[in-house]
């Protein structure tokens, strides 16, 4: 098996990543890469922190189509934007979106993280949810299902985020038949769109989970069904740009995968390009 080197998923200094665009440019081209794709977390209008300032989204732009000219002929690069279903921006400038779902938005009008502090979240089940984190999974599945229904992104971003607090938190049995049905009823119609399920290995980078996003049980499932896939780091920082992939691809392989998709190491034929695993 040899790792095939290339991420659609790559946060940098423009919102909450640590690494400036052109340096992680140079990290992925020195490692090797076949092509990149930079995703900020796209403006929102609350947790300002997080994402591209409204006021630095043309820079964030310029900056990345000029790296994009830079590596021309070296390494493709490519603009993507990482869309939250809250956030205010159009996909319009962008060559391609992730779509994921970060927050809950409470009665009071103000919005709880999903994958901040387990303390945030627990917060939000037992003030919003009654206490039951069922019931917080379905609001979740709904909103990301009806989203990536709506949008049709190129990529569903990390499918079941919630596995990272619930490492911790242990809101609900994952293994149990009323999670895995409500899972697999939020993914089974994103397969009428043209999205790839992200294998996400950022968790893992981060120390809080063993295996990416999503579960394996939901990776049958949408080979079953004749889904693609994309193995993606979810870097914030570019020591980790292809962290967990091995083990990625080792999972996708054991789970009947022969192949998945990556952005194009050649442009001029298309932005996804299928390869062998
Ligand atoms: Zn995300
Ligand atoms: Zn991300």
């Amino acid at each position: 098996m040899s790792v095939t080197l290339s991420s659609a998923h790559v946060h940098t200094t423009f919102c909450d990543g640590k690494t400036p665009a052109s340096e992680m440019a140079r990290a992925a081209y020195d490692r090797g890469f076949a092509s990149l794709g930079f995703t900020s977390h796209a403006p929102q209008t609350f947790d300002p922190g997080y994402c591209v300032p409204p006021e630095r989204e043309g820079e964030y732009i310029s900056q990345v189509r000029s790296l994009q000219a830079e590596y021309k002929g070296r390494m493709p690069i490519y603009l993507g934007i990482e869309r939250d279903y809250y956030s205010c921006a159009s996909p319009a400038p962008y060559d391609f979106i992730i779509a994921s779902v970060h927050y809950f938005l409470k009665p009071d009008g103000h919005h709880a993280p999903i994958d901040a502090t387990a303390e945030k979240l627990k917060a939000y089940v037992d003030d919003c949810c009654e206490g039951s984190g069922l019931d917080m999974a379905k609001r979740y599945f709904s909103m990301l299902r009806d989203y990536v229904l709506s949008c049709n992104p190129a990529i569903i971003g990390h499918f079941d985020l919630l596995r990272k607090n619930n490492a911790v938190l242990r809101l609900y049995d994952e293994d149990s038949a009323a999670y895995r049905a409500m899972a697999l009823d939020a993914l089974r119609p994103m397969r009428e769109t043209d999205a790839l399920l992200e294998v996400n290995t950022g968790a893992i980078a981060r120390g809080y989970l063993t295996t990416p996003y999503p579960a394996p049980f939901l990776l049958s499932a949408w080979k079953e069904w004749g889904g693609e896939v994309i193995i993606n780091s979810d870097c914030h920082n570019a020591s980790y740009l292809d962290t967990g992939y091995e083990d990625a691809e080792a999972l996708l392989l054991s789970l009947g995968y022969d192949h998945a998709v990556r952005l194009s190491p050649d442009p001029e034929k298309g932005l996804w390009e299928r390869y062998a695993l």
